[in-house]
C-alpha cells in the first residue's frame, strides 16, 4: 500500500459504464508489488465528459490512464501525439502524460501478440488466419498480424460492411498478406476453415451475457488449428470448449489483458510489470465477479 499522501499521484481508467473493469484491481495489485505511491481508480466518464476528463489528465500529479470501451477511438484526436501503430488501429487504449504532454498508445496489439508467442509459442509469419469480428479488438489484431506478416487474414463479420472496412482501412499496409473480408454466413466459414492455422474470436459472443453461444461454427474446428478467444469472461467459452473437444490448440483472452495490463503499466513507470502478480489479481476479480470490460 502507498506509504504517504505526500507524494501521492494517480492513474485511473476512463470509460463508461465502469462497473465491471478488471483494469483497477490488475493495476493496482501490481503498483503496489512495485511499491510505488500511485493510486488507480475508476473515472466512469460519459462522452460530454470525455473532453474535461482528458484535459484532466495534464495535471501535475496524473501519470496517465486506461481508456475502454466506448471512448478508445474518440480520445484518439485528443491527443497531442500518437505513434504509427496506434494510428493504424485508430483506438487508443493507454495515455501517458509526459510534461502535460498526452501520448496515446494501444496495448492491445502488443499483448496480443505477446499472448500468441509466450502462451501458445505460434509465430504468425506466413501461416493463415481466420478472424470472428470486425470492431476496436479486430483491427488491433489484425495490425498485429500484418506487423508479424500472416500470409492470408479473412475477416469474418456479422455486419459485413464494417469488415469491408476494416480490411480497406488496412489494406495499405498489408505488404505481401492477403487480406479480405466475408459474410458472416456458413459457407463463409467453410470456405476457410480448411486451411487456417489460426482462429481468432474477436466478437464479444461467448461473453457472459451470451455463454452458450459460439462464435464459429463448432464442427468445422479441426486438431490442427490454433483457437484463440478474446473473451476472458467465462474463463472457457464455448468456441474454447469445442476446439478443446476436437484436439485443437486453445488460448483464452485473460493472458491479453494482462500482457496489455503489463504494457501500459511499463510505459507509465518504466518498470517491469509484475505480470504474475497481475494475473493473480485479474482471477481473484473475476471470481469476485468484476466480470466484463476493463
Ligand atoms: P466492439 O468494437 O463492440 O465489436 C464487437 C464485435 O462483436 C463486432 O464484430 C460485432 O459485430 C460482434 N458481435 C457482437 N454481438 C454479436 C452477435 N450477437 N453475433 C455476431 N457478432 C456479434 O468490441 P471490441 O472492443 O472489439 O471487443 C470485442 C470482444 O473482445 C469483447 O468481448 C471484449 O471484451 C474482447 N476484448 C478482449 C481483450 C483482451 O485483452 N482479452 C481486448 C479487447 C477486447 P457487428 O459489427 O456486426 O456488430
Amino acid at each position: 500500500m502507498p506509504s504517504s499522501h505526500a507524494m501521492l499521484r494517480f492513474l485511473g481508467v476512463i470509460g463508461y459504464p465502469l462497473a465491471r473493469s478488471l483494469s483497477p484491481a490488475i493495476q493496482q495489485a501490481a503498483l503496489d508489488h512495485a511499491r510505488l505511491d500511485i493510486e488507480y481508480q475508476a473515472w466512469p466518464t460519459p462522452p460530454e465528459g470525455l473532453q474535461t476528463r482528458v484535459s484532466g489528465l495534464r495535471g501535475e500529479s496524473v501519470l496517465g490512464a486506461n481508456v475502454t470501451i466506448p471512448h478508445k477511438e474518440a480520445v484518439l484526436p485528443m491527443m497531442d501525439e500518437v505513434d504509427a501503430i496506434t494510428a493504424r488501429v485508430g483506438a487508443v487504449n493507454t495515455i501517458v502524460n509526459r510534461a502535460r504532454r498526452l501520448h496515446g498508445y494501444n496495448t492491445d496489439v502488443g499483448g496480443f501478440v505477446r499472448a500468441l508467442a509466450e502462451d501458445a509459442q505460434f509465430k504468425p509469419g506466413g501461416r493463415r488466419v481466420v478472424i470472428a469480428g470486425a470492431g476496436g479488438a479486430a483491427r488491433a489484431v489484425v495490425v498485429a498480424l500484418l506487423e508479424a506478416k500472416a500470409g492470408a487474414i479473412t475477416v469474418i463479420n456479422r455486419t459485413l460492411s464494417r469488415a469491408n472496412r476494416l480490411v480497406e482501412d488496412l489494406r495499405p499496409f498489408a505488404r505481401g498478406s492477403e487480406l479480405r473480408a466475408l459474410p458472416e454466413m456458413y459457407a463463409s466459414w467453410a470456405a476457410v476453415m480448411g486451411s487456417c492455422h489460426l482462429l481468432v474470436n474477436c466478437t464479444s459472443v461467448g461473453a457472459a451475457d451470451f455463454e452458450e453461444k459460439s462464435a464459429v461454427p463448432a464442427d468445422l474446428i479441426r486438431s490442427s488449428m490454433l483457437v484463440y478467444d478474446l473473451v476472458y469472461h467465462p474463463a472457457e467459452t464455448a468456441l474454447m470448449k469445442a476446439a478443446r473437444e476436437r484436439g485443437a490448440g486453445v488460448i483464452g483472452g485473460l493472458a491479453m489483458l494482462v500482457y496489455q495490463g503489463a504494457a501500459s503499466f511499463e510505459l507509465w513507470t518504466g518498470q517491469q510489470a509484475p505480470v504474475d502478480v497481475m494475473f493473480g489479481a485479474a482471477r481473484e476479480a473475476l471470481e469476485a465477479g468484476v466480470a466484463r470490460g476493463r
